[in-house]
């Protein structure tokens, strides 16, 4: 959904990154482009204006402007005000089942938002991850078919459903729903509200009446980010009228341009809590603002990635591995260094999740060759060589490999894999060093 904002602020930022030195006009010069690119991307003007100006303000401070990275240091800002305008890293984006039982939620928003299908993957998530027994209600009268699509995907999530009744209106079905829920001993009760293609009196006389019913704990607006600006309005109109206690923002799948995610909690004040990622039942996210900015960014999780680097990597020692990289002196020692940091670091999957630009699938397939049963196999291989082996793996022939596999009992051929990766590692590993401002540098700070 971010992909153009994130094309066009990564050219105006590594524009700065590279930067010596840098002065206020060029801070000027960047806000702009910021700015204009916010715009395309449809976030709201005065949401867009005041995120300008507090980046504007943090950036030509004194500190950033005289440090050796002003360029680095403005992204840090930029990253920490998108932080803010999307609701706060520490934010709670929970939804609050504290309360007596049942937990009235109730499901607000406009037909065809992604209301129904929202109700029950939350529903299906409460059940199987939070163990709370859930009952849905569909209270939408209008729409023929709507109770009948609860009731199915009840069935499908398996998520209890309350029987149809033909011909009750919305209230009293709420008022039934509560009792039921109530006797039946249930945590939660989910009320899937009715919606209407565009806001009208009629729909939030009919909504407040609900929530006057059935006293909500939780009121969940869901609005589908394709509609941009629209769905920030309509936002607006429902926590005017009926308060919302957070959003469900839907289709964050789709190819929407970012507007609604960005200005949202910013114009409405009301929390972002999940996100709708696909059609599927489990196509749900927790909305994490920290996650956000850093994809906003391209930078993966960059934050947590150098957080966790620098509780794990020993300066000195990184320092040392980066030069004899950069010369192209990678052993085996410096191989087995490599993993047993990956270790520390959460396996394979820890280290790739946080780095830019790795997908779900590359993620995938890097996992296929290497898990972290492999790594530690390989570990046991490398402790396995005597010293001038690891130093210069060439010396490695046939009986000596043979020995190794018995000393770690794994196989020869699982040696070879082994070399060859090494290898390649070398000849990549030399290649970043040679980039500047490549990976290495990003993970060292060089
Ligand atoms: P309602 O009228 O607001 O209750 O909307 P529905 O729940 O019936 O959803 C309308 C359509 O949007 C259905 O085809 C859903 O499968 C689809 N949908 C809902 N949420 C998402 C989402 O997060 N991503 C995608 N791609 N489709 C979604």
């Amino acid at each position: 959904m971010f992909e153009n904002l994130t094309g066009r602020l990564g050219d105006v930022l590594s524009k700065l990154k590279g930067r010596g030195a840098l002065s206020e006009k060029d801070v000027d010069e960047a806000m702009r482009e910021v700015r204009r690119a916010l715009l395309e991307a449809d976030v709201a003007l005065p949401v867009a204006k005041s995120f300008i100006d507090k980046v504007r303000a943090r950036a030509i401070g004194h500190e950033v402007l005289k440090s050796v990275t002003p360029g680095q240091q403005v992204i840090k800002i930029v990253h920490d005000e998108l932080v803010e305008m999307l609701g706060g890293a520490e934010a709670d984006t929970s939804i609050s089942l504290r309360a007596a039982a049942p937990v009235v939620i109730m499901m607000v928003g406009l037909q065809g938002s992604g209301k129904t299908t929202s109700t029950a993957k939350i529903a299906k998530r409460m059940t199987t991850r939070d163990k709370r027994r859930i009952m849905m209600a569909s209270l939408d009268t209008r729409r023929p078919a709507a109770q009948e699509q609860l009731k199915i995907l009840g069935e499908q999530a398996g998520v209890a459903t309350l029987p149809i009744v033909a011909g009750q209106q919305p209230v009293q079905i709420a008022k039934r729903a509560v009792e039921a829920a109530r006797l039946g001993g249930f945590d939660v009760l989910m009320l899937d509200t009715a919606g209407r293609i565009h806001i009208d009196e009629d729909l939030m006389a009919e909504v407040a009446q609900v929530r006057d019913a059935a006293n909500p704990h939780e009121t969940l607006l869901v609005a589908d980010s394709l509609t941009g600006q629209d769905a920030v309005n309509v936002a607006e109109q429902f926590n005017a009228r009926i308060g919302v206690t957070g959003i469900v923002l839907t289709r964050v799948d789709g190819d929407g341009r970012g507007g609604a995610a960005l200005s949202m909690r910013a114009v409405t004040g009301v929390p972002i809590k999940l996100l709708g990622t696909g059609e599927k039942m489990d196509a749900l996210e927790d909305f994490r603002a920290d996650r956000v900015a850093g994809r906003i960014l391209g930078m993966g999780d960059v934050v947590s990635l150098v957080e966790k680097a620098a509780e794990t990597i020993d300066a000195d020692k990184a320092n040392k591995m980066a030069e004899r990289m950069r010369k192209g002196q990678f052993d085996l020692d410096d191989m087995a260094e490599q993993l047993a940091q990956m270790g520390r670091m959460g396996g394979m999957k820890g280290v790739l999740g946080l780095l830019p630009g790795v997908g779900k699938a590359q993620m995938q397939a890097a996992q296929a060759h290497m898990d972290d049963k492999v790594v530690k196999r390989q570990g046991a291989i490398i402790s396995s060589m005597t010293k001038e082996e690891r130093r210069n793996p060439k010396v490695l022939n046939a009986s000596r490999k043979k020995r190794i596999a018995r000393g770690s009992g794994t196989e020869v051929q699982e040696i070879n894999r082994l070399l060859k990766m090494h290898r390649q590692m070398a000849d990549m590993m030399k290649a970043m060093g040679r980039q500047k401002g490549g990976m290495l540098s990003k993970l060292f700070g060089g």
